[in-house]
């Protein structure tokens, strides 16, 4: 078996215990006879798989009886939109612009109502994230919209927007349980599975109970409708249940290396022997600002774009692979999310050292 140290944005490295465990349950689910693929999701068997997850990941964040989990589909693309659909009740809300992501969901409340850019990073390429601490927030404004983590960029909200006290909406794809996060802050918080959690196909979705209601913009599909999803457990139709089977493997995992507090230590130890390394090295240098620095996703670059693609071809030769930048950033991107083990990082840092060593 020939692993590589995959340093993917997403769809990324899961626990190779968890990969170990679907495998060996592949042929027959807990002497069900079937496949977690194969079996009706409306079975006894699969209920217990769904309600376990669910129950392990209100343990692991601490989620308060008044939000409401949803295991939802479409992707964290599609939730742009069901952001403003079932929130925009004014038509008018507030975002704050720190990254490719944060524009597109922008864009896409556009279409349902007023977008107001309340902060933007654009003017540094998003190389930080921008001070929310006195915002314009205007009385109207359903709700301020945030993207916590920005994959693409690689910062990360340290402190959260000081909202006024309107409902905070963040998205936590590339964030999503690599440390505590304190639920009451937000009305709604949602990601997209395939960073840190599970493979593609499955978005998260934590809601404050009260926002999950009827009154939605007109023309809303039924599907989109939050309530619809809250009123059916989930399964309004056909989960993505094999999916979810993953997660749910991936939440107990968390749970067995010591929760949110001990994946923190883990992620932080790994992101400072990058960081280390790129502030020391005379060839290669990280582009974010230090205080907003991402503990998920940590682009570099050398300056030289011959040399960032020697690099790439080099260290995928060497077992290091998908360093290659976003295609709009270019230069390198290493994503060390949870299941990328220190050694990984260790090994990647020992390469780059190598490699600055013989081009110089
Ligand atoms: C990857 C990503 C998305 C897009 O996710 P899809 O599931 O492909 O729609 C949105 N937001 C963030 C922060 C991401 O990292």
């Amino acid at each position: 078996m020939a692993r590589v140290y995959n340093f993917s944005a997403g769809p990324a490295v899961l626990p190779e215990e968890v990969l170990q465990e679907a495998a060996a349950e592949m042929m027959d689910y807990q002497g069900s006879g079937q496949s977690v693929m194969e079996m009706s999701h409306r079975s006894k068997v699969y209920d217990a798989i769904i309600k376990d997850a669910e129950k392990d990941l209100r343990d692991l964040l601490n989620i308060p009886d008044n939000y409401k989990v949803l295991f939802l589909q479409g992707g964290a693309s599609q939730f742009f939109a069901e952001v403003p659909m079932n929130l925009m009740k004014n038509r008018k809300a507030g975002y704050i612009l720190t990254g490719q992501w944060a524009k597109k969901a922008f864009q896409e409340a556009k279409i349902y109502g007023e977008a107001v850019e309340l902060a933007s990073s654009a003017d540094k390429t998003f190389s930080y994230i921008p001070d929310c601490s006195d915002l314009d927030i205007a009385d109207d404004l359903d709700y301020v919209y945030i993207c916590e983590n920005n994959t693409i960029y690689g910062t990360k909200y340290k402190t959260l927007p000081n909202t006024k006290g309107k409902l905070l909406v963040s998205d936590v794809s590339s964030c999503f349980l690599s440390e505590p996060m304190d639920v009451t802050k937000y009305g709604v918080v949602y990601g997209g599975v395939q960073k840190n959690i599970g493979p593609a196909g499955v978005v998260i979705a934590i809601i404050r109970e009260d926002l999950i209601t009827d009154d939605v913009l007109p023309g809303t599909p039924t599907m989109l409708k939050w309530k619809t999803q809250a009123d059916n457990d989930s399964l309004y139709n056909t989960p993505p249940c094999y999916n979810i089977y993953i997660c749910g493997k991936v939440f107990k995992w968390i749970k067995k290396m010591g929760g949110l507090e001990a994946m923190k230590v883990h992620n932080e130890k790994k992101a400072k022997i990058l960081y280390d390394f790129l502030d020391s090295s005379e060839l290669f240098k990280g582009i974010v600002v230090p205080e907003d620095r991402s503990l998920m996703n940590v682009p570099f670059i050398t300056g030289d774009e011959e040399m960032d693609a020697k690099f790439i071809k080099e260290a995928t030769a060497a077992g290091f692979v998908n360093l290659k930048g976003h295609r709009t950033v270019g230069g390198m991107r290493a994503s060390i999310y949870n299941a990328m083990p220190i050694e990984g990082v260790e090994k990647l840092v020992e390469f780059m050292k190598e490699f600055e060593k013989n081009n110089k």
